[in-house]
Parts: structure tokens; C-alpha cells; sequence
């Protein structure tokens, strides 16, 4: 079979039947900018439809014999099987390309799956043998091609015009696409970048050093789950040369960042400030200047409560340029994560973001919360509430807020390890210390707090709390794992640096080892942080379990071979509803 891509662009093309899978191929010739005939004694209303939007033409009527001339391309997919050979043997005989849908032996030719970013187009055909392989092929490399090989495709396609407007030796031009292609693409990941301007000037003078100065990103990582970085986030992750982050943001880094990227933590710990805000300031600015495109990752969103007006400030006076990606931040992610909507008709129609540690260097309170506690149909939400919580609900309460306002504490909220306490205004503080919450925590006032035992979907998962390790590919284990409300922590083997921030966002209670080699890997990458001795070594099949015991796993738990995806979740489950069981009750109603 031989390969080609058509241009149908204005073509003729027939399909000689009116059913779903005459609509497909419509749809497909249609999207090519294809004049299309349908001819069927009985089509189905959206061809009829496309019809009377004189979108294709439409002859409702059987085939007439040598009508397959006239076109460049046809298409027989009615269930009269002598019906579409005619057609088949009309189009052969006049040399016209024709394919009848479901019967190989009557194709002169065969449409691959395919998959499209941009106009990179990957097909994969088994001519016409084995139509679902192709198809579930095609839905693999779905996944592992992202949205930014179209971007790179249109930058590629621009470089090649750029190299060839000046007249160079064939090898010159060759040596220029390796290098485009060399520092655009992760050829184990599959995944590309565009490169910046500055660094195409640089391979194209032939100097290699990037003059201009680079981007800093100010990236917003959402609250702590890791699906919730943004496309625009991800993209820019993966196009870094630097990536400088904070504590509340290492979950959201992406497992599968190159190797190449240099990694800065200038995480804050509760209450430590190990690398203080000018200092960060400075590092943006030094490695702005060398060149490189920065990402400052951030929890939640830049600019709610984490210093990222500061930082751009600073890039602005030094004259170089940023940018910034916002998240989604803690106020809206954690309460719809704990059941609780921020506005809710009828109910609560203003939402307060608000800090509850105040600039110390400041003269006199800057939040008025006498005015906030005025108001019954807000939802308050306040960062940064652990220490200051009592001073803060006696505020409210000595300004005449009703003491039985619904209100919440969640701690790490959006994570596997989200703890909330539902109470009321009055009984907040007390019920909060005794769950011992700790930061990072939100408080939630206001009558929206009422919904949350009714809405709580996320908690309620059955494989909720659990944060498992997998290499990448996690494939059906993956998904499964996901739809049952764990954490899969996808990383490379052996890990790279950004894939040992992401374990120690949070600690792992299990990783999925598939065979006796994964095992081994995995033992030899056990000592990075977060991988406790709690963790749960998963192992599929006797082999990998005996392995895993002989490296020294301290629990290992076997699943009978062969196991998929379903054993490993009944397992999961099975272990997670014991656990829970046993806790303590007091504790089992704080998990909520
Ligand atoms: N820029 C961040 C906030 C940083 S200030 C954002 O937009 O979300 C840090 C405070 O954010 C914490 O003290 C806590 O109050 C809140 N916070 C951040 N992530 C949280 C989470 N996952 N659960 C609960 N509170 C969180």
C-alpha cells in the first residue's frame, strides 16, 4: 500500500449510500474542503439536513450505472453489497480511486486513522485488515502527542522558510534542521517545544548564544492537583530552561520535564522563609539576563496572596520581559473540592478572598472585618487562616455576625490528603484545633458551608487519600487508578529531577510495580523524599512480588498474574475500606 496525502480541496467526490457511516466519510471529505455528491434512496435526517443547507449535494435516488465516472474519489457504503460492487467496479474501470466501507477487497484504497496538530498529521494505516488496531493506535499516540506539535509543526515550517530564503550548502541547511529539531524535541517523551526567536537567530548565525534576554512566566499551579495547571501552564513547563518554584506548587510539576531543565526550590515552609523575596527577585533577573525562558511556578494563582506583583515589579524596572499565567486559585478550587459553592443563588452573591496574616510593618488593620462581618449573603475566604483563626472569628463575632453561620476549615485541600471541618462561626476555632489542622489551610464562612455534606463528591471516591507511584507509561492502570479517585504519580525511570520534586509534593502510601526489572529500578530511586517506608509496593505477579521482598520493600503486597488494571483496583479498594475501618472514629469523620 502506498501512502500519499490528498489535496481535495474543490474535488468532486461521491458516497453512494445515506447511512452513519456514509455521514463519517461526508463529515471527513467535507472537512477537506471536498464537493461532495451523496446519492442514497434513504438518507438519514443530518445528511438530508446537510443537504438542505446545500453543504453537499443530494440525489435521493439509487446509483446509475457509470456515474462513478465523473468524480475523483467515491465512497460505497450502502448494505447492498451488489449495489456498492457496481460502484467499486464503475470507479476501477475508469480509473477513479473508490473505497467500500468495510470490504477490503473491494478498496483501491484505504483511510488510516489519523491524528492531527496542526497540519502534522500522523496516520497509521493496516490497509483496511484490522481497522480497530489502527484506531486504538491512534488514540495511544492521542495521548502521548499534546496540543504543542501543532504550535511546533507551524514553528518548524517557519524555520525552513527562514533557512532557505539565504542560499546555503545542502549540509548547512541539514545541519540547521538537526539542530532545530535536536533542541525542539524530547525524542523519549515525544513531546516538543517552540523555540524562542532569540534562539533561532542564535543557530542561525551560527554562534549559539542566546543574546536577548528570556521570558519569565509567572505560572499559577492551581491548589495542589495536578490537572488542574492550565494548558498555557503546562506549555510553558515544558518550553523552560528554568524553573524556579515554590512549596504549594511542587505537585503540579510536570513528572515528565526534561531533564535538561534546571530546577530551583524556594519552597516557604510554614512559617520559614528559607529564601527571601529579594533574593528570589534577583534570581529571576539573573537568569532572565543569561537568556533563559523562566518559569516561576507558583501555587494557586500569582497574584492572589503569593507575592507575584512584587516579582514582576522587579522584572519591570530591570526592563525584561514576563508574562503571566494564571491559576486557578486556592479560594476556588478548595471549596468546590470540599462540596462547598462559593455562590450559590438566592444564598451567598459575593465572594471575599481575604488574608488573615496581615503585614505585621503595616500601621493599623488593613482588613476591615467589622464591614465584612455585615454582610449574610458573602462567602468569606480567608488564606493563611491557621494561627490567626481565633483573633479572627472574635472580630467577626464582637461586630454582630451571626455566631451560627455555616463555616469551614479545609486543610490541603484538592490533595490526597484534604481534611475539612464543617462547624459554625461560633464553633470554628475550637473544632478546627481540635482536628489539629494545620496550614496550608482556608476557612469558609458563609451559608454555602451549609451544602457541603451533600456535595462532597470528592473525598467520597473510593480510592481517595491514595497517592500511588507508576512509571510512565501508566497506560490502563493509570486511568483506572485516576477514575477511582487516587493520585498516580507518573515519572520516568530513572527519575529525573523534576520527577523527585513531584513525589515529595506529598507523601506516596503505594507504587505499581509491573514486572521483577520495574522493581528494581523503582528500590534503586526509593530514597528520594516521600517515598516512606509506609509506601506499599503493588507488585503484579509472583515473580515481582518475590523481587520486591528480596530488594528489601518492607510491604509488599502481590497480585495474582495475570492481573490488569480491575484486580489492582478491587485490591486498592479492598485495602483502602479496611483502613478506614480501623481508624480511629473521631478521625474517621474528619476525613470527610
Ligand atoms: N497563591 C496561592 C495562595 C498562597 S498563600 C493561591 O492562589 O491559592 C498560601 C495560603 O493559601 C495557605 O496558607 C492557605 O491558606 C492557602 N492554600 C493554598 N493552597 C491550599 C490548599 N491546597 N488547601 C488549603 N489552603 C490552601
Amino acid at each position: 500500500m502506498y501512502p500519499v496525502t490528498l489535496n481535495l480541496s474543490g474535488r468532486r467526490c461521491l458516497v453512494v449510500g445515506g447511512g452513519a457511516v456514509a455521514l463519517r466519510k461526508v463529515e471527513g471529505l467535507l472537512f477537506e474542503g471536498a464537493k461532495v455528491t451523496v446519492v442514497s434512496l434513504r438518507p438519514i435526517p443530518p445528511i438530508m439536513d446537510l443537504s438542505s443547507r446545500a453543504v453537499i449535494g443530494l440525489e435521493s435516488r439509487g446509483y446509475w450505472p457509470g456515474e462513478a465516472s465523473g468524480y475523483s474519489l467515491v465512497y460505497a457504503a450502502t448494505d447492498d453489497r451488489k449495489a456498492n460492487r457496481k460502484v467499486f467496479e464503475d470507479a476501477k474501470a475508469s480509473g477513479v480511486w473508490v473505497n467500500v466501507a468495510d470490504d477490503p477487497q473491494l478498496c483501491t484504497f484505504h483511510l488510516p486513522a489519523r491524528l492531527l496538530r496542526g497540519t502534522l498529521q500522523l496516520a497509521v494505516s493496516t490497509a483496511g485488515e484490522a481497522p480497530f488496531a489502527a484506531r486504538r493506535l491512534r488514540e495511544l499516540f492521542e495521548r502521548r502527542f499534546g496540543p504543542e506539535w501543532g504550535e511546533w509543526v507551524k514553528a518548524a515550517a517557519r524555520f525552513r522558510k527562514t533557512v532557505r530564503g539565504v542560499r546555503r550548502s545542502e549540509e548547512e541547511e541539514a545541519r540547521l534542521f538537526d539542530r532545530f529539531f535536536r533542541s525542539t524535541v524530547d525524542a523519549k517523551r515525544l513531546t516538543a517545544r517552540v523555540p524562542a526567536a532569540a534562539e533561532e537567530v542564535a543557530w542561525l548565525s551560527g554562534t549559539g548564544r542566546k543574546k536577548k534576554p528570556g521570558l519569565v512566566s509567572l505560572v499559577g499551579a492551581g491548589p495542589g492537583d495536578a490537572g488542574l495547571l492550565t494548558l498555557r501552564g503546562r506549555q510553558r513547563l515544558l518550553q523552560a530552561d528554568a524553573v524556579v518554584f515554590d512549596r504549594l506548587s511542587e505537585a503540579a510539576m510536570p513528572g515528565d520535564l526534561p531533564r535538561r531543565v534546571e530546577l530551583y526550590s524556594v519552597g516557604k515552609q510554614a512559617g520559614l522563609h528559607p529564601v527571601p523575596q529579594e533574593e528570589i527577585n534577583a534570581l529571576l533577573l539573573r537568569l532572565a539576563r543569561e537568556g533563559k525562558r523562566v518559569v516561576r511556578l507558583k501555587g494557586g494563582d500569582p497574584y492572589v496572596f503569593g507575592r507575584g506583583g512584587e516579582e514582576v515589579l522587579a522584572l519591570l524596572e530591570a526592563n525584561l520581559p514576563f508574562e503571566v499565567v494564571p491559576g486557578v486559585t486556592a479560594a476556588i478550587a478548595v471549596p468546590a473540592y470540599a462540596g462547598i459553592p462559593v455562590t450559590h443563588r438566592g444564598e451567598a452573591v459575593q465572594v471575599t478572598l481575604v488574608t488573615a496574616h496581615e503585614s505585621e510593618k503595616q500601621s493599623g488593620p488593613q482588613v476591615r472585618w467589622d464591614l465584612l462581618a455585615q454582610d449574610r449573603h458573602q462567602t468569606l475566604v480567608g488564606y493563611m487562616g491557621v494561627a490567626a483563626l481565633p483573633e479572627v472569628v472574635k472580630k467577626l463575632l464582637a461586630a454582630g455576625m451571626d455566631p451560627d453561620t455555616p463555616a469551614a476549615m479545609v486543610e490541603r485541600g484538592a490533595t490526597p490528603g484534604q481534611r475539612t471541618v464543617r462547624s459554625t462561626l461560633s464553633n470554628l476555632t475550637a473544632d478546627a484545633q481540635r482536628a489539629d489542622l494545620r496550614p496550608p489551610s482556608i476557612f469558609i464562612i458563609g451559608p454555602g458551608v451549609r451544602h457541603a455534606e451533600n456535595l462532597n463528591w470528592f473525598t467520597t471516591r473510593p480510592l481517595f487519600g491514595e497517592r500511588v507511584l507508576i512509571a510512565a507509561p501508566a497506560g490502563e492502570f493509570g486511568e483506572a487508578l485516576e477514575k477511582n479517585g487516587a493520585v498516580t504519580v507518573e515519572v520516568p525511570l530513572p527519575l529525573t529531577p523534576a520527577a523527585q520534586v513531584l513525589i515529595g509534593a506529598h507523601p506516596l502510601t503505594g507504587c505499581i510495580l509491573r514486572s521483577a526489572d520495574e522493581a528494581s529500578i523503582v528500590f534503586e530511586e526509593s530514597r528520594t523524599p516521600g517515598f516512606g517506608p509506609e509506601v506499599i509496593a503493588w507488585c503484579l505477579g509472583k515473580e515481582t512480588a518475590h523481587r520486591a521482598r528480596k530488594l528489601g520493600f518492607l510491604r509488599v503486597k502481590e497480585i495474582e498474574s495475570p492481573a490488569g488494571a480491575a484486580d489492582l483496583i478491587a485490591r486498592l479498594k479492598q485495602h483502602r475500606r479496611a483502613r478506614n475501618t480501623y481508624t480511629k472514629p473521631s478521625m474517621r469523620s474528619m476525613r470527610q
